[in-house]
Formats: C-alpha cells, sequence, structure tokens
C-alpha cells in the first residue's frame, strides 16, 4: 500500500521526529489579486491589519521560550521600500531578542534580487514561494492575466532564491478547479525537479469572496481532496526522502485529524499558529479555517497529543533543517 510504503520511506530517511515552525500572519495587506485567496486586494470585506513591532517580538520570545526553533513570517505581498526595510528590521530584532537561535523562514511572496538579499543578510534562513500550480495553462486561469501574476516570475523568484542562498521551499493547491491528475502528476515532478529542501502543500478550499468561488460545483467533494492531498504527501516522500514536508492547515480543515494522518504518512512539519488572536480572523485565505478562537497553549497541547498520536516524538530546541539541506555541503 502507498501510504505503508511512504511511511517506511520516512522513517527510514527521516525518522519520526517532528519540527515547529510558529506562524505569524504578519500582514494580510496584498498587492496581489489571486483568484482563490480571501485576502486578495479587491476583497473589500476584509479589515486591514500589520502586526505591530512588539506584537512580532512578543510571538518570537513565546516561540523562543517553548523552544521552537523555527518561526515564519507570512503576508501578503508588497514591495515597498517601507514593507521592505520593516522586515529586515523584524528580522535584526527578532535574532537579537533570541540570541540568534531562532531560525526564521519568510513567505512573502516575489521579491527582487536585493530584497531577498537584504532579508538573509538581516538574518532569514529559508523562504516558502508556492509555484501554486506548476501546469502554466493552469497558473493562467487561477490568476489575472497581467505583469503582476505572471507564471515566468514565479519560476524566477524561486530560482533567484535559491541563488541567494536560502533554503527554498516550495508548493502546490491540490484539488483546484480545473485540475486535472495529471497535473498534480506534474506537480510532483515539478518540485522534484526545483531541488528544493522543503515543500508546504495543501488542499485549495474555496472562499466565498472571491471569483474562484463561482466554480465550487466543479470541485471534488472535500473527502476526496482531502485524500488527494494525503496521495501527493506520501508520493512525495517516496520521490524526496530527506526533504522537510509540511503536515498543513488546509489539511486539518477537511478533515479534523487530518495533519496526524499527514505526519503518519510522510510529512515531518508542523506551523503552529502564532498570530495574536484578533487578527486571525483577518487572515482567512479560505473558508472554515480552524483554531481562529483557539489560545495558542490549548492549541500546542492539542498539537502535542497529534503528534504523539501519530507515533512521532516532537523535536524542541533544534532549528530542524531538512536532510537534503545538511547534506548539500
Ligand atoms: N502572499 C504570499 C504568497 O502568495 O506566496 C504568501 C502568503 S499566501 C496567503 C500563502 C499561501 O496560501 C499561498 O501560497 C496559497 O497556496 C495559499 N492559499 C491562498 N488561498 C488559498 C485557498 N483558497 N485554499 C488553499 N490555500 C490557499
Ligand atoms: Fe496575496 Fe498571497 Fe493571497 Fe495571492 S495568495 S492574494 S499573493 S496573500
Amino acid at each position: 500500500m502507498l501510504y505503508d510504503y511512504a511511511a517506511q520511506v520516512k522513517q527510514r530517511h527521516v525518522g519520526n521526529k517532528v519540527y515547529y515552525r510558529g506562524l505569524i500572519e504578519y500582514s494580510n495587506r496584498c498587492v496581489k489579486n489571486c483568484f482563490y485567496c480571501g485576502v486578495r486586494r479587491d476583497n473589500k470585506n476584509v479589515d486591514r491589519y500589520t502586526l505591530e513591532d512588539s506584537e512580532v517580538i512578543a510571538a518570537a520570545r513565546l516561540a523562543h521560550k517553548k523552544q521552537f526553533g523555527s518561526l515564519v513570517l507570512q503576508s501578503g505581498e508588497r514591495c515597498d521600500n517601507y514593507f521592505v526595510e520593516k522586515v529586515a528590521f523584524l528580522l535584526r530584532e527578532i535574532k537579537k531578542e533570541t540570541g540568534g537561535e531562532m531560525h526564521v523562514t519568510l513567505s512573502m511572496g516575489e521579491q527582487s534580487r536585493e530584497t531577498y538579499d537584504l532579508w538573509r543578510e538581516s538574518g532569514a534562513h529559508r523562504y516558502l514561494l508556492r509555484i501554486e500550480a506548476s501546469n502554466r495553462k493552469l497558473y493562467k486561469k487561477l490568476h489575472p492575466y497581467d505583469d503582476l501574476h505572471s507564471f515566468d516570475k514565479r519560476i524566477e523568484a524561486l530560482e533567484l532564491l535559491r541563488d541567494t542562498g536560502y533554503q527554498a521551499g516550495t508548493g502546490v493547491m491540490i484539488g483546484l478547479p480545473f485540475q486535472s491528475l495529471e497535473d498534480l502528476a506534474n506537480d510532483l515532478l515539478f518540485i522534484n525537479k526545483a531541488d528544493v529542501d522543503m515543500v508546504g502543500m495543501g488542499p485549495y478550499i474555496e472562499h466565498e469572496a472571491t471569483p474562484l468561488f463561482r466554480y465550487k460545483d466543479q470541485l471534488l467533494p472535500e473527502e476526496k481532496r482531502f485524500e488527494l492531498s494525503m496521495k501527493m504527501v506520501a508520493l512525495l516522500r517516496i520521490l524526496m526522502p530527506d526533504i522537510n514536508i509540511a503536515a498543513t492547515t488546509a489539511m486539518q480543515t477537511l478533515h479534523p485529524r487530518g495533519r496526524e494522518f499527514a505526519l503518519k504518512i510522510g510529512a515531518n512539519v508542523i506551523m503552529p499558529n502564532l498570530t495574536p488572536l484578533k487578527y486571525r480572523e483577518g487572515y482567512l485565505l479560505y473558508e472554515n479555517k480552524p483554531n481562529i478562537h483557539e489560545e495558542t497553549d490549548v492549541s500546542l497541547e492539542n498539537l502535542q497529543h497529534s503528534i504523539e498520536q501519530a507515533g512521532c516524538v516532537l523535536a524542541l530546541g533544534e532549528w530542524g533543517d531538512s536532510k537534503r539541506f545538511r547534506e548539500r555541503g
């Protein structure tokens, strides 16, 4: 069986450790208008926010206190100077506050080489930029047809991340309208060829206030989208045995034990949400996002339980670089 084999491959290559990446949803302001995303620029029903510096630092301190080795700063895409400098400042502050012990992953979209360099020099180690869909034609159906949403630029940005020395990650959405099984198979081959160190992929979940919502009747039922996502995780673990693979929040949205199952059959990273509760309603990328009212301590207790149920061990105080990255030399 696929799942049993993937679980064996995982055990053999990366063992049963699970690494935490504390997720800070830094800002929902975005210049882009992706057809699938609830915080797209044209959704006027979203209260826009950006965390205060002190809130970011408090979240970083909490992560440090709880012995997380790593943080993810994620936000809508912005390339203006103010934003670029602010992120650089926050990276330096996080480094200072945690005595350089905290690894930081950024997930802030497509940026210039200068920006990637600046953020890298300021303390960012990893960068997550999903290709979303590796089929160019499908990508075009998911985005406005303009320079800001160009497939070629997305590919270039991924290459730039490698060039500028980041541990790079990518990923796709699974169960999108117009997406075929062949597309998903090709997504796996794309990810393998991109030779990334980490992958975050998960089911597409519709959001009423987005253009893609009108195709909701064409979507696979939720349980099928979940099953497809698990198959993708298992196949990716077999294809790339030594990378980090995240059990994503969207998996949990479609199945209460989704992340647990993903850990059993291939994933080894979980991103507990550290965003202050008052902002979480503002970061609804899709409907029914879980844990938006749950205090961090409660979430962490539940997570720890899930990890143990999956037969895994939480690795605290470790950066958790992927085996592939460590062996690149
Ligand atoms: N703005 C950055 C970017 O797009 O790369 C980072 C933040 S963005 C919210 C992070 C990820 O959310 C995207 O890469 C996309 O795959 C995912 N996402 C957005 N809308 C989604 C939806 N409706 N269902 C599932 N995932 C979604
Ligand atoms: Fe902005 Fe990212 Fe959402 Fe696209 S997916 S609209 S870039 S936050």
